[in-house]
């Protein structure tokens, strides 16, 4: 799968039909959905790391972080709302949690489609491996 342009001047792209997450958000691929907002999508991680393990995508498709803060702030600033949205429906906002943008080979990004995980619900360890 290609990661696609990414930096200042990343335009949208509303899908990728070879992306996954897009899939997702199109409905051709299922998903446990926990929240939607007009722009945005949460659905639970399908391999959780946690008791809570949410991803919250933006509907339409930009590669990674960098991509998407470049092109559009306020999806981005979206985008962190329904994190908290997601951690109060989860019952985790009180506890605690951790947001993960793995962002990039290094990072271990796996699908080139941007995706906050939203990880809570135990002790969570640090340094993260
Ligand atoms: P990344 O490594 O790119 O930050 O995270 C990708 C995440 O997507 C992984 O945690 C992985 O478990 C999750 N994932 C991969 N395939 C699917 C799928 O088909 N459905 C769901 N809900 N999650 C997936
Ligand atoms: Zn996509």
């Amino acid at each position: 799968m290609s990661w696609g342009v990414t930096g200042e001047g990343q335009a949208k792209i509303p899908s990728v039909p070879e992306c996954l997450f897009c899939r997702i958000v199109s409905g051709g691929v299922p998903a446990s959905q926990v929240l939607e907002s007009p722009r945005t999508l949460s659905f639970r991680d399908i391999s959780p790391q946690a008791p809570t393990h949410v991803l919250v995508i933006p509907k339409d498709h930009y590669p990674d972080l960098a991509a998407l803060a470049a092109a559009d702030g306020s999806l981005l600033t979206e985008l962190v709302n329904q994190v908290d949205e997601v951690a109060k429906a989860e019952g985790i906002s009180g506890s605690g949690y951790r947001v993960v943008f793995n962002t990039g080979a290094d990072a271990g990004q796996a699908v080139p489609h941007v995706h906050a995980h939203v990880l809570g619900g135990r002790g969570l360890g640090w340094p993260p491996g």
